[in-house]
């Protein structure tokens, strides 16, 4: 029988379950891209309830005893005297979240002689060295789809928020202020600005698409351009590379995977080939930004604001400059983790599971490594260098 550690994010201070604000979700069956949401049977909990974390256990736990399989839930996951660390040993199947990524490092892995499958309960799969795990012989999946509508809809927020100034606007009125000039000094419309997202995969096209209504100008790159029928419906300005995109936005969205190549794909020079006064919000990987060139850049009038929800390490030290930085609308990581979007990944996982214990095929969509090289979605989207 299978050991199965599945590091998740503690529950919440207040205490599980936590009080809900509504009784039920809108079922999402189809994805817009026509892909299927996951159908596993037996669901071991009700849509809208909150699994993502220790006690809510993804709702697998009923469905692993049930077939004699051992089921270790911890949030302990970083340091080598950690939980996840002393079960590494004798794992078969490591399940974690990008939002409190267990790191799967070479040196991990070397240590985890057993583990056959690292799974993903969300999108994004860059917590695991894909290179030490197609060597190690590991499939690495992921919920691909189950939560990039969630992404999307966090980002519009952000886009908004930081052009209109609602944060500082909302604090003024919290502390029983009235000044609007304060609040407005730092105000604009979005309308007939500038828009690029750098990428254009499920997330970043979901986000032109919401934002075409605002009348902003849409622009793009990624490595494959979109069909000629989507650029003429949302009227896009392709641009061959990121210079080109970013010398011509007012706001950018970054919405590529994270692979060795792309870490700090943000860096000083890149960061000078903006217009003054730009936007970034970034909700695809922090590691993507090199943390210091971007508090430079704020500091410079570069960026005169910043916002998304990832950053590295994860959990965020409580010292990182993000968290202080001027202008910045900073979360936790949680635009892919809303209740609806956990009922989607928490439910792929189990289908993963499915196919893994019954010997069916993982969908293609799911699959990242498999067979000691990138599969499926990891062969679109990641490179391994
Ligand atoms: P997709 O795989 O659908 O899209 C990724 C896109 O990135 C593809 O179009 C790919 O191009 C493109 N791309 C790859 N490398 C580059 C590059 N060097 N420059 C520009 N574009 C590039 O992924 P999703 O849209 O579903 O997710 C994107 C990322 O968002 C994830 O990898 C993850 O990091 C992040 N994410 C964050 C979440 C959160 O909670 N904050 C939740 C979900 C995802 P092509 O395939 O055309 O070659």
């Amino acid at each position: 029988m299978a050991k199965i550690v599945c590091v998740l994010y503690p529950d919440p201070q207040t205490g599980y379950p936590p009080s809900y604000a509504r009784d039920s979700i809108p079922s999402i069956t189809r994805y817009a891209n026509g892909q299927t949401a996951p159908a596993p049977h037996d669901l071991g909990f009700k849509p809208g309830e909150l699994v993502g974390c220790v006690s809510g256990e993804l709702g697998l736990r009923a469905y692993l005893e049930g077939l004699g399989h051992e089921l270790i839930v911890t949030s302990d996951k970083d340091g080598p005297g950690s939980e996840l660390e002393r079960h590494l040993p004798d794992a078969e199947i490591v399940i974690s979240q990008p939002f409190w990524p267990a790191y799967l490092t070479p040196e991990r892995i070397a240590k985890a002689p057993k583990l056959k499958l690292a799974l993903t309960a969300g999108i994004g799969s860059d917590h695991v060295d894909l290179e030490a795990a197609a060597k190690a012989g590991i499939t690495v999946a992921e919920v691909t789809g189950s939560n990039s509508i969630s992404v999307a809809e966090h980002v519009v927020m952000m886009v908004l928020s930081l052009v209109r100034n609602y944060l500082p606007s909302h604090e003024i009125a919290v502390k029983g202020g009235w000044n609007i000039a304060d609040a407005i000094s730092r105000s604009y419309d979005v309308e007939g600005m500038d828009f690029g997202t750098i990428a254009a995969g499920r997330i970043g096209l979901a986000v032109l698409r919401r934002l075409k209504p605002f009348g902003l100008k849409l622009h793009y790159t990624d490595p494959h351009r979109l069909p000629a029928e989507v650029e003429k419906e949302l009227e896009l300005t392709y641009h061959p590379d990121p210079v080109s995109l970013v010398r011509a936005a007012d706001i950018i969205n970054l919405q590529m995977p994270l692979y060795p190549s792309t870490e700090n794909f943000f860096n000083d020079a890149l960061f000078a080939e903006m217009r003054r006064g730009t936007y970034l919000v970034n909700t695809a990987r922090g590691k993507l930004v090199d943390r210091d060139a971007l508090v430079r850049a704020v500091k410079a009038g570069i960026i005169a604001g910043y916002a998304g929800d990832v950053w590295f390490p994860q959990p965020a030290p409580p010292d990182h400059p993000w968290r202080t930085m001027p202008y910045n609308g900073m979360t936790p990581h949680i635009s892919g983790t809303s209740l609806s979007a956990q009922a989607r990944y928490a439910a792929g996982t189990l289908e993963v599971l499915q196919n893994w214990f019954e010997g069916t095929p993982i969908r293609d969509e799911y699959l990242i490594v498999d067979g000691g090289r990138l599969a499926g979605t990891g062969a679109k989207s990641y490179k391994l260098d």
